[in-house]
């Protein structure tokens, strides 16, 4: 058997992070578990850090250091902390694959590390691959670099590809659950509270992800990965609202041949083939039953109440730091509406007027991304600020 696979988790404490430990647990002669990394939440690193017993963990929020470092100094662990250790760990020798599960684009800084480093990325931050896409893909193509997708709709899309890398796709369809609000108007949103947009009808997940899910952000951060991971053109990707969520979706070939992917959904299965591939490992997971399910469903999105998903891509079709700016206006509004400062409408209507607003930089270095980011951030912020005095 071949040594076992290094692992770096970051966002260990996250919806992906606890389940990407779940698959490690499950098979310890396969995985070395090496790094593990969280945010805030000291208390359930600790936790972990004393389960899983890795080389290494940092704790991003640097003042909670000291009770990290004092929790673990019975054991032999290192402890670090702040953004930059973040970046420095992924690069240790013993770090075969970097599973990226934290959120937003603080996992972009750490990811370009990996792959300068040389590391394989299983990726579920989906937000690296919308902010600087052309950098990441380009660099890891130069390093030789994998990136293999956690996120469910991808790993479907790439699950569908073994065996076909050399065929080429004419196009492919994301599924989308279409979020808690598939059917509603715009005067029925206009009222709607935080607990009932945080209520995702098939999937537990984190709180940014789960409301982009609700306003179909979440698709048109999707279709951006998807054009990125896969060497798309925008008119090749489509959307299809698939309420089940068990077509996990699908591609298209030049023969006219369609593939899909399909399963219970539960995000253990892309995470776990993400770290395996090209094996697969036995599981017991649930298993899909046919009685369960006597019909599958599919309609169009509705583009006109759920502004976001054009939004996307109009992002692709503008090129350079369009989708940076517009991912950046995104965070600010979506923990503007979690914090109840917005209304739930204001999130598209503050992701557009950001983007009519900051300029786009093109052929962009990362420092360009590092600015359209920050003057997004503050444009949005400004935004907020009106909205919520009104
Ligand atoms: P989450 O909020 O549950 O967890 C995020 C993790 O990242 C936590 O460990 C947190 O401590 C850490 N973190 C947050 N902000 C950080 C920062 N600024 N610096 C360092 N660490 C930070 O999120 P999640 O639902 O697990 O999602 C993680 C990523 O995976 C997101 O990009 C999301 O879009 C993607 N994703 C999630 C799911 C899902 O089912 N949850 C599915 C597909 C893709
Ligand atoms: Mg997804």
């Amino acid at each position: 058997m071949s040594p076992k696979k290094g692992i770096a988790l970051l966002g260990s404490t996250g919806s992906i992070g606890t389940q990407t430990l779940d698959v490690i647990e499950a098979y310890p002669e396969y995985f070395d578990l090496q790094v593990l990394t969280a945010g805030k939440n000291a208390d359930l690193l600790i936790a972990q850090a004393l389960k899983f017993k890795p080389n290494t963990v940092v704790i991003t929020e640097e003042s909670l250091y000291l009770k990290v470092k004092n929790a673990l100094s019975q054991e032999d662990i290192h402890v670090y902390a702040g953004a930059e250790a973040l970046c420095q760990v992924v690069e240790s020798n013993e770090v075969d694959t970097v599973l990226t599960a934290l959120v937003g684009y603080a996992g972009l800084k750490p990811t370009l590390r990996a792959i300068e480093a040389k590391k394989t990325i299983a990726l579920a931050n989906k937000e690296t691959l919308v902010v600087a896409g052309e950098l990441v893909t380009r660099l890891a193509k130069e390093n030789g670099v994998n990136i293999y997708p956690v996120d469910s709709e991808h790993s479907a899309i790439f699950q569908c590809l073994v065996g076909e890398f050399h065929n080429k796709i004419e196009k492919i369809y994301l599924t989308a659950s279409g979020g808690p609000f598939r059917g509603w108007t715009n005067e029925q949103l206009k009222s709607v509270k935080r607990e009932q947009a945080l209520k995702h009808p098939n999937w537990s997940m984190g709180a940014k992800i789960t409301i982009d899910s609700a306003t179909l952000m979440n698709k048109g951060l999707e279709v951006i990965e998807a054009k990125w991971l896969f060497n798309l053109k925008p008119e090749q990707i489509d959307v299809i609202v698939h309420p089940q969520s068990i077509v996990h979706s699908l591609v298209q070939f030049e023969d006219g041949s369609m593939k899909a992917q399909m399963g219970l959904p539960d995000m253990k299965l892309p995470i776990q083939f993400a770290l395996t591939f090209p094996d697969r490992f036995k599981t017991d997971f649930p298993r899909f039953n046919f009685m369960d399910y006597p019909q599958l469903t599919f309609e169009k999105p509705d583009r006109a109440v759920f502004k976001n998903l054009d939004l996307a891509f109009k992002a692709m079709d503008m090129g350079g730091t369009a989708a940076c700016i517009l991912n950046a206006a995104n965070e600010i509004s979506v923990e503007a509406f979690l914090q109840e400062k917005i209304k739930f409408l204001d999130i598209a209507h503050i992701n557009e007027a950001t983007m009519l607003e900051v300029q786009v930089v093109h052929n962009a270095r990362y420092e360009d991304f590092v600015k359209s980011d920050e003057l997004a951030r503050i444009c949005a912020d400004k935004i907020v600020k009106t909205l919520s005095k009104s």
